[in-house]
């Protein structure tokens, strides 16, 4: 059973969940990685422009400190300036003379002025002019910039160093934020993402619960399925390729009910009045004479039974007949059905004329299948002509075209009946062609094979007691004609 009865969020296997899924994962893994850079340019950026700024304030200081260095050096002083320094740039300040001694703290109580400071930052300010770290601080827990930059003489004669600390908690809070409002931007993303998906799988998915859900009563034997175009993209044509396929179904099932109800119907009628015949024989002494007759009559409904079993196995034949293509000449196989049918024109004392183009197409089709259509045409031309009239075959052909046309001085076909005269079992008057052996099935067979091969077959004109003309067309194939001729030049070159 399907998920029709299931909502289709639920779903595990639903397009719409693998949708959304992926939209989803997607703007994570995009927020992700935004978010990451982000915040690492940030910091650097930030790291960086701290450094720098209590750098330059260090060297500044660093110049205005050389004359309390030079002289001797008043600790009392130096705090004092340190303390100073401190309140412009919120940092730590301490300044150490060039054998490790604190010569002055920002912090007065608890500081470490007179003691002695190991610092790598400090000896990196001696030596490379700058000393720089990051650290954590377990006692104020945070983290820490610290930054040592050198006094000197301008001889270049170090009197100390100025060592700067200074708080990151700034820096971090303002990444926090920006992360926090990375966060909150990706969950309202999210949100507004999901609520989008949901609104489009949803116009994908009901159209194609639409067509799941047609097919499927499609094969339960509902064929009368038609299914409502929303859309002019991938699934409403795939839609509309379904209403078109639902009707040939319908059509086609259609068709062979009442195919197999007009065979039956064909069937009964001589069967009925072979029945009869056999009753009546059986039920009443008869004379000979009368014995004939009825026997005749049989003869004459088997004969048609046969007629017409013959006409539905070739019906059911004719793919496989169609099937058996092989190049020929038109002009050939018009004169071998000609010469075919010549006694039985002469017969019912006929005047058969023809009209044949000197130069036909070959034709690549079944020669077989074509046959039966000049047979039928001429078949019907000669039943429905009284003795005394004239038939008369045409055969013209241009460069993309053959056409053939069967005329007679027949009983022609009355207005009303033309449009079914193509039909299967369709006749004029059926007690008529039931008597000259028709079944009713000849130009149906006809109408088939050369719509098969791509023609067209039709009644040009048929007037009532005068006559009808048939004709059909069939494509010529140029690349045929033209390896052909190409083959009959090498293999009978002319005669230099
Ligand atoms: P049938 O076996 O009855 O001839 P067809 O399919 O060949 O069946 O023809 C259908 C009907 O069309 C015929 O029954 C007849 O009434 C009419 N018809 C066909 N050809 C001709 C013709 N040349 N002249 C008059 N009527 C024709």
């Amino acid at each position: 059973n399907s998920g029709r009865d299931k909502p289709g969020f639920i779903m595990l296997n639903s397009i719409r969940l693998r949708m959304t899924i992926t939209y989803l994962l997607l703007i994570v893994a995009i927020m992700l990685v935004t978010g990451i850079v982000l915040l690492n340019m940030l910091e650097k950026h930030y790291l960086s422009s701290e450094e720098e700024n209590i750098e330059r304030t260090g060297r500044l200081a660093a110049q205005s400190i050389i004359s309390y260095l030079r002289d001797d050096a008043d600790p009392v002083l130096l705090s004092s300036v340190a303390e100073n320094i401190s309140h412009q740039i919120n940092a730590r300040v301490i300044i150490v003379s060039t054998d490790n001694l604190v010569l002055g703290d920002s912090v007065r109580i608890g500081g470490l002025s007179g003691s002695k400071i190991e610092r790598p930052e400090i000896q990196d300010a001696l030596k490379l002019e700058k000393g720089c770290s990051i650290q954590y601080s377990h006692i104020s827990k945070q983290w820490v910039l610290q930054v040592a930059v050198p006094a000197r003489e301008e001889d270049g004669t170090p009197l100390g160093v100025i060592f700067l600390a200074s708080s990151l908690n700034p820096v971090y809070a303002t990444l926090a934020a920006v992360q926090r409002f990375l966060l909150m931007f990706t969950f309202l993303a999210l949100l507004f993402a999901g609520a989008l998906v949901v609104f489009f799988s949803h116009h994908l998915t009901v159209p194609i619960k639409r067509l799941t859900s047609a097919a499927q009563q499609m094969a339960e034997g509902k064929l009368d399925q038609q299914i409502p175009i929303t859309s002019r993209d991938e699934i409403g044509r795939l839609a509309q390729q379904f209403n078109v396929m639902a009707s040939r179904i319908m059509e086609t099932n259609q068709r062979l009910t009442r195919f197999v109800a007009d065979v039956s119907h064909e069937l009964r009628t001589p069967l009925a009045s072979i029945h009869l015949c056999m009753q009546s024989m059986q039920e009443y002494e008869m004379k000979p004479e009368e014995q004939k007759e009825f026997l005749d009559d049989i003869y004459h409904e088997t004969q048609r039974l046969i007629y017409l079993v013959e006409d539905l196995l070739e019906m059911t034949r004719r793919q496989e007949v169609a099937e058996k293509v092989e190049v020929f000449s038109l002009k050939a196989l018009l004169e071998g059905v000609l010469d075919s049918i010549q006694p039985r024109v002469d017969r019912k004392e006929l005047k058969l004329f023809t009209e044949i183009d000197e130069k036909l197409p070959l034709l690549n089709m079944s020669p077989e299948a074509l046959k039966r259509v000049l047979f039928n045409l001429l078949d019907n031309a000669i039943k429905y002509t009284p003795s005394g009239g004239w038939l008369k075959l045409i055969a013209k052909s241009d460069e993309n075209n053959v056409r053939v046309t069967v005329q007679d001085t027949g009983c022609g076909i009355p207005e009303e009946a033309i449009p079914y005269i193509f039909e299967r079992f369709y006749r004029v008057d059926k007690a008529r062609s039931r008597y000259l052996g028709g079944t009713g099935l000849g130009l149906a067979i006809c109408k088939e094979i050369i719509e098969h091969y791509g023609g067209k077959i039709g009644l040009e004109e048929s007037q009532e007691d005068k006559g009808s003309t048939f004709y059909f067309i069939l494509p010529v194939e140029r690349s045929i004609q033209e390896y052909h001729e190409e083959l009959q030049l090498v293999e009978s070159p002319e005669p230099v």
